[in-house]
């Protein structure tokens, strides 16, 4: 599950992308900042050149008419600029020490008015919406403009674009990291205004997503047989998906996951009726498209009016406002891969296909067919029996989940234990469950995570009231991974500018390592044998197959969005369908033995998490090379060791970590060795 709090910050000190001020505002001439240049340069001598380069061409950048005269800006790069050295050292301390405060209490502020949307308090009121989004630090940026603390910034910290960072990524220390990271900050001068219609967006598409719920219990055959309990609710896609996983082994199974898997194509072309959304009251048939009342009389439907991309377009039209501030990287597209990932697309996009059309899926493929015994249809992307816990039946994982935690504080109280399983002294598990707080999400889970070192980090789970299931603790399994990642790089890491992983990637790595230990922890999986090792590689290869399709149809669904700005909602489903069994039909039709299916358009973040989607596969990738690396060796030990790295460029993390760059290389040798294995 996502890592809240990327977008929560835009706007803020570190994670503001590339952008300078409006074109055409611009009022500092070529000359004065040549003049500029050559005063400091004669000032401070050649060593300081590169920075005063840089850091007067950039302030120069933002500057406006509100800013002041061309004569102040003078005067304040004549004032401003502090050579390195002692005085400047100190001023970066203090810098870190200031950022960390406003970093922090703005995330704290942000949680805690999110929790009535967030966390399962029931009802919602209508002021919630607003105050969750509402920005505290949306202000922040034209503040620091005002007080020239941005300037300070852009005069004194270079800003790297990606093509330099990856330049010097090896020769850095930390400390020249730190600076660079600082560079980061105040690129852009997006007005307030403009962070606080998006944050608006934004809020309102996750509302439409976590309400997107179904009554299975309701799904009816053309006998108006029922199949699921009368009272189970699933969110799509997550809920309903997890369904499917689960009824491998019911005598049923196949026709339920029939029926659940036709509800998905209902809901990807809209032909949903508006009435089960979110409601109990009438029957249907996914299978047929029929509508029944609650005596299951048939009655007229009438389809969802393709809500679902007014919202994915809006979510698109809401980053395009940014845009304009950004003559660089100006599109959202650019961001994302550029910025926030540093990888760059195309790269991004060949190691993915590299992936599904490889020889060890198809093989991944005969070897599932080998085990249900038949041939594979197009939901068996789902298939599960992978993890050594497969062949346990859900209902009985329910009942030692209960039986060992009884509810969410019952886990929460069990946490030290994890981490010392896991490898953590009993010192360090202390200190990290310290610093993890578990809640009861509305929605999915997710892990928000703290952004001063005096602040907890937040694992939501979905659980059911006063209670825990097995869905539920594995969830939270994976959210603790991410929360002692956030842990161990907010208070290990030699600079706050270098807290964190490069991106999404690293911290769903360690997520999944730790959702790994789940089964372990409940005392039902076995130590390692060389299978489970072998199957666990399959599975990792096959999860990734799946993800890798739904980000492709993510990835090129928002190219086609900026390529084609008036479309209709209508016309954004009909090119989603249309990319998605493109996708399909190259990489999945031979695997599944059909044509044309659209199920890979069905994830719900495609909706409303911008982009994200591409990090899921990312981390198999990266969790597989830190996988493989951790065989054998202390999790705890290496965790430690590589968090300690903090905001490095992606490979050069890597190369920390393991010795070596990004690479699928592992995840396919591992697999093609399982395949082997199983072949003998
Ligand atoms: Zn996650």
């Amino acid at each position: 599950m996502k890592k809240l709090f990327l977008f929560v910050m835009i706007g803020l000190f570190l994670l503001s992308t590339l952008m300078i001020a409006e074109e055409g505002k611009q009022m500092i001439s070529k000359e004065t900042i040549a003049k500029v240049k050559s005063s400091l340069l004669e000032k401070y001598g050649e060593k300081e050149k590169f920075r005063i380069e840089k850091g007067v061409e950039q302030a120069a950048s933002l500057w406006i008419k509100e800013d002041g005269t061309v004569d102040d800006f003078i005067q304040f790069c004549g004032a401003s600029f502090v050579p390195l050295g002692e005085e400047f050292d100190a001023i970066f301390a203090r810098l870190e020490r200031d950022n960390e405060i406003i970093n922090g209490y703005m995330t704290i502020i942000t949680q805690e008015l999110s929790k009535p949307i967030d966390l399962d308090w029931g009802e919602l009121l209508p002021i919630d919406t607003v105050f969750a989004s509402w920005s505290p630090a949306a202000h922040i940026s034209d503040d620091f403009f005002n007080n020239k603390i941005a300037f300070f910034l852009r005069l004194n910290f270079p800003y790297y674009p990606l093509s330099e960072k990856t330049k010097n990524e090896q020769k850095w220390n930390s400390k020249d990291w730190a600076m660079a990271r600082m560079g980061d900050g105040f690129l852009s001068r997006v007005p307030a205004e403009v962070n606080l219609k998006w944050q608006q967006v934004s809020t309102e598409a996750q509302a439409y997503i976590y309400d997107y719920k179904f009554y299975l219990g309701k799904l009816v055959d053309d006998n108006m047989k029922t199949y699921f309990p009368e009272d189970m609710v699933q969110i799509s896609h997550w809920g309903v998906r997890d369904e499917i996983t689960a009824r491998y082994k019911d005598k049923e199974g196949f026709f339920k996951q029939k029926m659940l898997f036709a509800l998905m194509h209902r809901i990807i072309n809209q032909e949903v009726p508006e009435v089960i959304i979110n409601k109990g009251d009438y029957y249907y048939n996914p299978i047929s498209n029929k509508l029944y009342d609650k005596d299951k009389k048939e009655i007229e439907l009438t389809r969802e009016p393709d809500t679902r991309y007014a919202v994915l377009q809006k979510t698109w039209e809401s980053v395009t406002w940014f845009d304009k501030y950004n003559p660089e990287l100006n599109t959202h597209i650019k961001r994302m891969f550029e910025a926030a990932r540093e990888i760059p697309e195309d790269v991004v996009e060949k190691l993915f296909i590299d992936v599904i059309s490889s020889k060890e899926v198809r093989e991944t493929a005969k070897y599932i067919e080998k085990q249900l015994g038949r041939e594979l249809v197009p939901w068996d992307l789902w298939w599960a029996g992978f993890t050594p816990g497969g062949d346990i039946p859900e209902e009985k994982l329910d009942k030692i989940v209960k039986e060992k935690f009884g509810n969410l504080e019952g886990f929460e109280k069990a946490i030290p234990d994890i981490l010392i399983q896991v490898g953590f002294t009993p010192e360090k598990a202390k200190f990290i469950a310290e610093h993890v707080k578990p809640e009861a999400a509305r929605g999915a889970g997710h892990c928000s995570g703290a952004a001063i070192k005096s602040a907890q980090n937040l694992l939501r789970t979905h659980v059911p009231k006063d209670s825990i299931d097995y869905k539920g603790f594995d969830t939270a399994m994976h959210e603790l991974g991410h929360a002692v990642e956030q842990t161990l790089t907010l208070h290990t890491v030699d600079y706050y500018a270098l807290q964190g992983v490069p991106n999404t990637s690293f911290t769903e790595a360690f997520a999944y390592l730790f959702q790994d230990q789940g089964l372990k922890f409940l005392g039902v999986a076995s130590e390692k044998t060389d299978k489970d090792i072998h199957i666990k590689n399959l599975a990792t290869l096959w999860n990734a197959y799946e993800i890798m399709g739904v980000s492709l149809v993510d990835m090129r669904v928002w190219r086609w969005m900026y390529d084609h700005p008036e479309a209709t909602p209508a016309e954004l489903k009909a090119a989603t369908i249309e990319i998605a069994k493109d996708i399909w039909n190259k990489y999945y039709a031979d695997v599944f033995h059909a044509k044309d299916d659209s199920i890979l358009a069905i994830y719900s973040h495609m909706i409303c998490y911008y982009l994200y989607l591409p990090d899921y596969p990312m981390g198999y990738v990266i969790l597989a090379q830190i996988q493989n690396y951790m065989e054998g060796k202390n999790i705890a030990d290496e965790m430690q060791r590589m968090c300690k790295v903090g905001l490095v460029t992606p490979n050069q993390w890597m190369r920390n970590a393991v010795g070596e760059p990004i690479s699928a290389k592992p995840m396919l040798k591992y697999a093609n060795e399982a395949i082997k294995f199983f072949k003998k």
